[in-house]
């Protein structure tokens, strides 16, 4: 399993300042760029390290309950016209892809001998994938979450305090992902020292790109193996959702140099793209700027700075996005598009009702697209990256919208 890791640790981007292209960096004060060139250079030496592969995959493997298989969902692909096979990163212990990197930057934290391990949480379920990667491995661990996103996903606020983490609320604005993110960036300046801001996805300062990137590219490479000894072929397409980007950066990376392969990348129009503060299309409505720490898209606000986002998921709803992914828009390897809430809150019964799987309210976002593409690709295959389970979702989903799809229950 070391193997499928190297070959994305191999690809050449980002370069040694941790650019894509024009996008990327690290615009953060002086002080913390010194603790991040610390953490660059134990990365760096540890993903050459032998004994770092084999505790890594060997966690993937009998801890996390890799590989996650990908399974040919038959009655939707009937019902819609394309083959539609989804990568089951929600049977993944803790319920999402996000326990692949948490994992990774514990160890790495573990090996530096640090203490703590503090992050951000939109959904909660970083916050529930790195408090669990924290109990394993030996570390206390520091969740900053909104306050409206701590209400939102109580089930996950719970997880975190039983994991033995502390959630501290973000109360500024408008008390979601950013202001958490805004919070944490905060108390890591306090003391990067004994602490490792553990960044959810592929976004950040060089070098948490290239290294979540890195952590999560097991998908692509396990995905890409599974689906040609399936059906003896590449996919023709493959779709993901895209917040941070970390998920897609994973299911993408083992495949950007097969040109055969489409790429799509899908956006959170939210309830209105056209209406600031209702979306979350960072590459679909922004432009490039920067922001916590690194050059990317971004929506701005008048006065330049970032703008207020919404998407009925709160894993998504993020105002800028991974550089890496700036930069396949731009060379326009990837197509960049948006679902809007509504069409994912369809494919969320769509897939609950003709697969027996009830993905996150993010992931429908991708099956959603899915199944756009599919009536302009009948007979073509589509590869899903599933990218968490909807557990987390139910109430809010049963409470919201349940009616419209005949789903009555009562409290
Ligand atoms: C956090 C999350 C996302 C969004 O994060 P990316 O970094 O864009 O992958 C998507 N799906 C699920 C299930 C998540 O928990």
């Amino acid at each position: 399993m070391s193997d499928t890791i190297t070959n994305t640790f191999n690809h050449n981007l980002p370069n040694a300042d941790g650019y894509f292209g024009d996008y990327g960096g690290s615009f953060i004060p002086e002080e913390l760029q010194t603790v991040m060139n610390e953490i660059t250079q134990a990365y760096l030496e540890i993903r050459e390290d032998q004994g770092f592969r084999d505790e890594l995959a060997d966690l993937y493997r009998h801890y996390v309950g890799r590989p996650s298989p990908v399974f040919h969902a038959k009655n939707l692909s009937r019902e819609y016209g394309a083959d539609i096979y989804l990568k089951r990163e929600d049977l993944n212990h803790t319920g999402a892809h996000k326990i692949n990197h948490c994992l990774g930057e514990a160890l790495l934290a573990k090996k530096m001998g640090k203490k703590k391990i503090i992050a951000e949480t939109g959904a909660g379920q970083h916050g529930v994938a790195l408090a669990t990667a924290a109990a394993l491995v030996g570390l206390e661990c520091d969740i900053y979450m909104g306050e409206v996103d701590i209400k939102k996903e109580h089930p996950n606020v719970v997880r975190m305090a039983i994991l033995g983490a502390k959630v501290i609320p973000a109360t500024h604005g408008r008390k979601t992902l950013k202001e958490a993110v805004d919070a944490a960036f905060e108390a890591y300046l306090k003391d990067p020292v004994n602490q490792l801001y553990a960044i959810g996805s592929v976004v950040g300062p060089h070098p948490f790109p290239m290294m979540v990137r890195d952590f999560q590219s097991i998908i692509g490479n396990e995905a890409k193996a599974q689906f040609l000894q399936q059906t003896g072929k590449l996919p023709e397409n493959v779709v993901a959702c895209v917040g941070g980007g970390s998920n897609a950066m994973g299911i993408f990376s083992a495949f950007l140099e097969d040109m055969d392969v489409d790429l799509w990348g899908v956006e959170p129009a939210g309830r209105d793209l056209h209406t600031d503060g209702e979306h979350a299309a960072t590459m679909f409505k922004g432009e490039p700027g920067i922001m916590h720490g690194f050059k990317s898209y971004m929506l701005k606000d008048q006065d330049g700075e970032p703008q207020e986002v919404y998407s009925v998921a709160s894993g998504l709803d993020y105002p800028s996005v991974g550089p890496q992914h700036s930069y396949l828009k731009d060379t326009g390897r990837v197509n960049y598009d948006v679902i809007n809430d509504q069409e994912a809150i369809d494919a969320f019964f769509a897939l609950s009702r003709h697969e027996g799987i009830i993905p996150a309210i993010e992931s429908a976002h991708a099956v959603a697209y899915a199944l756009k593409l599919a009536s302009d690709h009948k007979g073509r295959s589509i590869l899903v990256n599933l990218s968490g389970r909807g557990d987390k979702d139910i109430d809010f989903v049963v409470e919201n919208y349940g009616e419209a799809y005949g789903v009555n229950v009562t409290k």
